[in-house]
Formats: C-alpha cells, sequence, structure tokens
C-alpha cells in the first residue's frame, strides 16, 4: 500500500464564475508586481549580483516578469558550502519533521493557486487551464512525497533469522544540485526539489533561466514554511557559467535534471569522475526527451481521437515531453482521420495565454521558435504540409500550428524532437507496422493507442514500449501516484517522478545487522 492516504488535488472547474473571475484579477495582481530583481538565495540570506537575466513573456517579449540575478562561480560555492553545512542537521532531523515542512508548502501553493497559475501564463505562457494542472501537481508531489517519505522512513525489518534482527534505513545522500526545466516551471520543479529535500538532502536549486521568477516563488514558499537556513539554496545562473560547475563540483552527490537529452548526455558523463576531495560517487536522476506516437487504429473512435490527438500534440504549444509529435494511422481510416482533424484542428485560435480563448500561444522564446520554424522547412521538404494555423500580428515567439502528412519513419520529422507545434502524419499499411513504427525510435516516453478492438490494446500494452501509455485518451497530463511519469530508452533513466519507488534514488540503504 502506497502512500494510500494520498488524493490528486481536483482539476479547475470553469464553470464556476468565481473561477473565472479570478483568472484575469490574479493576472492583474502578477503584472502590478512584476520588472522587480530577483536575487539568489544562499544560507538564508537573499544575495544580489549584477549580472542578471531578464524573464519575458513570451506573447508579448517586451513585459519584463524580473530581473533575474545570476550566479557566477562564487556564489556556487558559498552555496554548496551552505549546503553541505546544512546536510548533518538536515538528515538527522525526523523524517516527519522534513514531511511536515513540504505540507505546509502545499498549504500555502493552495491558498495561493490562482496567483502562482498567473505566474505561469504571464512568465511561459501557459494556458489558464494547463497553467492551473501544473500548480495543482506541484501541490501532489509535496502531498505524496511527503506521505511517500513518511512510509519509507520506518526501518524495515529484513531477513528474519532467530538470533539476528536486520534493519534496513534509508537516508539522504548529501548536496543535491536540482536543474530544472521551463514548460513545467513549478510542478517538476517542485517535485524534484521536494523529493530531494524530503530524503534529507540538500539543495542548490537552478531554474530555467526563462521562468526564475517563478523559481524563485518557489523558494520563497519553503522559507516561508520554515525551511531551516542553508537547506534549500536558490541559484539561478546560465548553463554556460555554471551547469558545468554545479555537476562537476566534489562535494555535491546527486543530481536531479528535467530538460534535453543533449544536455542530459552531458550532465551523465561529466558526473561519472572522480574529481580531488569527492568522496562518494554522484548518482544522476534524469527525465529527457520524447518523440511520442499515437496509433490509429482502423475501427478507432474518431469523436475520441481527433480531440484527444490535438489536446497531446498541441497543447501549450507541444511543449511537452509527454507530447504527441507522430501519429501513426492505419491505411483504412487514414483519409477520414487526416481530414477531421484537420478540420478541427482550424477551430484553434492562436493568441495569448491571457485570454482563454486562445487555445495556443506563442513558444517559450526566439531560441524554440527559430528551431520549431526550421522544422517547418523540413516538413515542407520531407512531406506534405497538409495545415498551417494563421499566425498573430505582432510581437511575441510566434509560430504557426502545423501538420504534415506523408511522412516516413526515416524522415527527420519522425525521428527529431521538436518540441513545439509540429504533428507529423505517418500511413501505416496495418497494425503490425503501425506498432513497429511507433517503437522505432530511441526515445521511450509516452504512447497511444485508440482502438476498439482488445487484441490490439492487449497487444499495445504488451509491445508498445514506452514508459508511460496510454489507450483510448490523451497521451499528456500524467497524474502525481497514478501515472508514475517517465521513460527508458534515450527518454531517461527511469525513475518515474510521482510514483512509489522515485524518492529511493535519492537516498542511500543501510543495513543494521544486529546479533541478539
Ligand atoms: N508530466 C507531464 C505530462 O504527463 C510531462 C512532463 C514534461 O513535459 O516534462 O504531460
Amino acid at each position: 500500500a502506497f502512500a494510500e492516504e494520498f488524493r490528486n488535488e481536483p482539476a479547475v472547474d470553469f464553470t464556476r464564475s468565481e473561477v473565472r473571475e479570478a483568472f484575469p484579477a490574479a493576472i492583474a495582481t502578477a503584472r502590478s508586481r512584476s520588472g522587480q530583481i530577483v536575487p539568489l538565495f544562499i544560507n538564508g540570506r537573499d544575495v544580489a549580483t549584477t549580472d542578471r537575466l531578464a524573464s519575458r513573456n513570451p506573447n508579448r517579449p517586451s513585459e519584463i516578469l524580473g530581473q533575474v540575478c545570476q550566479a557566477g562561480s562564487a556564489e556556487v560555492e558559498q552555496a554548496v558550502a551552505a549546503a553541505a553545512a546544512a546536510f548533518p542537521a538536515w538528515r538527522a532531523a525526523p523524517a516527519a519533521e522534513r514531511a511536515g515542512c513540504l505540507r505546509r508548502v502545499a498549504a500555502l501553493v493552495r491558498e495561493q493557486i490562482y496567483e502562482q497559475a498567473a505566474l505561469q501564463v504571464l512568465e511561459i505562457g501557459k494556458q489558464w487551464d494547463q497553467a492551473h494542472a501544473d500548480v495543482a501537481e506541484a501541490i501532489d508531489f509535496l502531498e505524496y512525497y511527503a506521505a511517500e517519505m513518511c512510509r519509507l522512513a520506518v526501518p524495515c525489518a529484513v531477513g528474519v533469522v532467530p538470533g539476528e534482527e536486520n534493519r534496513l534505513y534509508r537516508e539522504g545522500r548529501g548536496v543535491a544540485v536540482v536543474i530544472a526545466p521551463w514548460n513545467f516551471p513549478l510542478a517538476i520543479a517542485c517535485g524534484m526539489v521536494s523529493a530531494a529535500l524530503v530524503t534529507g538532502n540538500t539543495v542548490l536549486f537552478k531554474p530555467s533561466g526563462l521562468t526564475g521568477v517563478i523559481g524563485r516563488r518557489l523558494v520563497e514558499l519553503f522559507t516561508a514554511a520554515g525551511i531551516p537556513d542553508g537547506v534549500l539554496n536558490f541559484v539561478p545562473g546560465r548553463g554556460s557559467e555554471i551547469g558545468d560547475l554545479l555537476v562537476d563540483h566534489p562535494a555535491v552527490a546527486l543530481i536531479a535534471f528535467t530538460g534535453s537529452l543533449e544536455v542530459g548526455q552531458r550532465i551523465v558523463r561529466r558526473a561519472a569522475p572522480l574529481h580531488p576531495g569527492q568522496r562518494q560517487f554522484k548518482r544522476v536522476i534524469a527525465e529527457l526527451g520524447g518523440k511520442n506516437a499515437v496509433i490509429i487504429d482502423d475501427d478507432a473512435d474518431l469523436d475520441e481521437a481527433v480531440p484527444q490527438v490535438l489536446a497531446s500534440a498541441f497543447g501549450f504549444q507541444g511543449q511537452k515531453c509527454s507530447a504527441c509529435s507522430r501519429v501513426i494511422v492505419l491505411e483504412a481510416i487514414h483519409d477520414r482521420f487526416v481530414e477531421r482533424l484537420v478540420e478541427t484542428a482550424r477551430t484553434w485560435r492562436l493568441g495569448p495565454a491571457e485570454s482563454p480563448a486562445h487555445a495556443m500561444g506563442a513558444v517559450a522564446d526566439e531560441a524554440a521558435q527559430r528551431k520549431i520554424l526550421e522544422y517547418l522547412a523540413v516538413g515542407r521538404e520531407e512531406g506534405r504540409l497538409l495545415y498551417e494555423s494563421p499566425v498573430p500580428e505582432g510581437e511575441g515567439y510566434w509560430v504557426p500550428l502545423a501538420i504534415f502528412g506523408g511522412i516516413r519513419p526515416e524522415h527527420r520529422l519522425a525521428r527529431e524532437e521538436i518540441f513545439g507545434p509540429v504533428l507529423a502524419v505517418l500511413r501505416a499499411a496495418d497494425f503490425d507496422q503501425a506498432l513497429a513504427w511507433a517503437n522505432a525510435v530511441p526515445f521511450a516516453l509516452t504512447g497511444g493507442l485508440f482502438s476498439r478492438s482488445p487484441e490490439h490494446i492487449a497487444r499495445a500494452g504488451r509491445e508498445f514500449r514506452v514508459g508511460n501509455l496510454y489507450l483510448n485518451r490523451a497521451i499528456t497530463g500524467a497524474m502525481v501516484g497514478r501515472q508514475p511519469f517517465g521513460g527508458a530508452g534515450l527518454s531517461g533513466l527511469g525513475t518515474k517522478a510521482g510514483g512509489p519507488e522515485y524518492l529511493a534514488h535519492f537516498m542511500d540503504q543501510r543495513v543494521v545487522t544486529e546479533n541478539t
């Protein structure tokens, strides 16, 4: 029985007028506070640096949410020293005390749910419902890991033999570096930070450069919940300046990362060697990319499949590692599916996330925009453009919602992660071929099947090798505790966030044997 008392935070209910009114009010409040200087937080104190990075609204880049101070090597050294000094006492604190801290943070986030969601609408361009879901997921991580830690903290008796008592203990490893992504700026950051903390590690948290304001808020919540000085340190900084320093540091025991395959590989490689003075091997927890496929069987219910594929492919501009980027359609249903897919895609209006009328907004930054536009050119060469949405005028990192047909498994559009609103349609001769193509990429994160055939559903369950497979539903939106999330292959190290084994990766085990 895992974390039995855990319940997911309820989804937002936009039929209630007070909810609909809360959002614009919260957005206005968040906006009125924007533009401030966001300092680092080391050993319980704000630390301002002169190197600053502006955090911008992707839908309106002239709007600056915060000037985020950037850490350099001196601040990294200070933060590591503070975290190392705070570690023994934090490790020794009763698990219930650490879990209590997470629960207090959860209560605070719940109180500020609209405020927190509004910040995501502005800082990264998340739609209202998705921003709310992100904040709710952060609460879920806090509650779930708190409950899980209480379960794991009870030393478990192993190998019962007369005259001998064996007790298995788990404890934190030391200083943990958490390197978080911008796409789930509160949920994923909070998930990794809270897992590292509740297990008794002390943390250096580096948010993405695109979401430093949200990152700082997370740290403030932990401070308000009474986390001791030095246990959680906030070190925003440029990856090129401090990324390697954080990973290489001999006092670092663990690195938790969510992001690209490219950076993930670099972290795994750099974490391997022992540096002078290093006393333990580093452990790496990494969630990386995906090139996720949904198979449309010839008997699929298109009333379900069409909107669910669109939501999976284009929700939050396709900027989820779980997003659908390939749809593999069986020959017999291909033309009917594609026609309905495109017709429904036409109803998606693009515009700033501040208005709930817009189903899709601008992408994260200029680099993302450039990369996606390059892939649109690749798609035009490799396949056939089935639909490209109009793009709003004016400022904003706009790219169209795009669907390409005639894509083959060997095409770049079928193999490379784009991390944007680009969907490739592949036509498969039969179910065998569809399954083979679905499994043909080295990523293995999410996947889906729409089918009414019990045989095909069962076969997908056995042979569609991804970390999270969804049958007859969307492939994004994993819930903490219900769909432990993460993939194998090149999608990550398979640690499954929000699942019963996740916390174990943040701890060492000790067995104490007593001759009785
Ligand atoms: N957990 C998210 C989902 O299931 C995806 C996380 C990510 O994109 O990193 O949609």
